[in-house]
């Protein structure tokens, strides 16, 4: 009987978060990435000015418009849109290196490059998509005047943009509602914990099923009829679809062997 250790990892995925502007998704962001160590941010390019906390390179890639442009047309980028007056865009080079090693990846980005990240067959398997709502407008309003780092223009236009904003909610495979940072982050770290276990990001765990059945198959037929009577299900065709049965394989390719065990990522909050 065989006793081989378990060879089990996992497909790095795309976590991304979207919300109107002052919904509370930077803080939740930077959370989760203090606390998951598996998970990196995608930085972004941007041709917005710089705000005065934000540091060129960790926050955003500040660009102008030319080179933006140039990266766009050269297929640099992962999506771009142009959000409140500014573009913003996805560099691909980080996020398709950081996923064939089995990283995750973090995405601040809004609803049209959501929209476009899902349409990419590619990459629309590895996607897990959370939005985040205000507990009400008016919180909306306070939080936006509260970070004082913008003009009164510009907290008017995010203000009337958020509308459209909010009204892409179902887009997304998760919604949470952001009144008390103690109850939501946990939230979004379940999220991600739950996500990282879905059968489809699982690589291998076709095999070691197999495995377990060829087990059983000795242990309660003995040696002879387990190998004339296969108990497992056939192995079905890359391309299933997720709700394939037992057996399955993952519906895209892998695209890494990160060394993850399960329960080998970080602690317990
Ligand atoms: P802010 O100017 O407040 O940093 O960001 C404005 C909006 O642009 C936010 O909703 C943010 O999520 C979105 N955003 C930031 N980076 C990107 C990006 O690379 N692509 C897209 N589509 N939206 C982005």
């Amino acid at each position: 009987m065989s006793t081989d250790p378990i060879q089990l990892s996992r497909r790095g995925l795309m976590l991304v978060l979207s919300s109107p502007s002052g919904a509370g998704k930077s803080t939740l962001a930077r959370l989760l990435l203090s606390e998951e160590r598996e998970l990196i941010l995608s930085i972004s390019v941007t041709t917005r000015q710089r705000r005065p906390s934000e540091v060129d390179g960790q926050h955003y890639h500040f660009i102008g418009e030319p080179a933006f442009l140039r990266m766009r047309d050269n297929g640099e980028l992962l999506e771009s849109a142009e959000v409140h007056g500014n573009y913003y865009g996805t560099p691909r080079e980080p996020v398709e290196t950081a996923l064939a090693e089995g990283r995750d990846v973090l995405f601040d980005i809004d609803w049209q490059g959501t929209e476009q990240l899902a349409a990419n067959e590619s990459l629309s398997g590895d996607l897990v998509r959370v939005f985040v709502l205000p507990p009400n407008f008016s919180e909306l309003k306070a939080r936006l005047e509260r970070r004082a780092e913008d003009s009164t223009d510009t907290i008017k236009k995010r203000l009337g943009n958020s509308r459209t904003e909010i009204g892409k909610w179902t887009q997304y495979d998760y919604v949470i509602v952001n009144e008390d940072l103690g109850e939501t982050f946990p939230m979004l770290r379940a999220i991600l914990r739950a996500e990282r276990m879905r059968r489809e990001r699982v690589v291998g765990l076709s095999e070691f099923v197999d495995g377990l059945l060829q087990q059983a198959g000795e242990m309660i037929e003995g040696p002879a009829s387990a190998a004339a009577e296969p108990i497992a299900e056939p192995v079905a065709e890359p391309g299933s679809t997720p709700d394939a049965e037992p057996g399955s394989t993952p519906d895209a390719e892998p695209v890494g062997e990160p060394a993850v065990e399960p329960g080998e990522e970080g602690s317990e909050p």
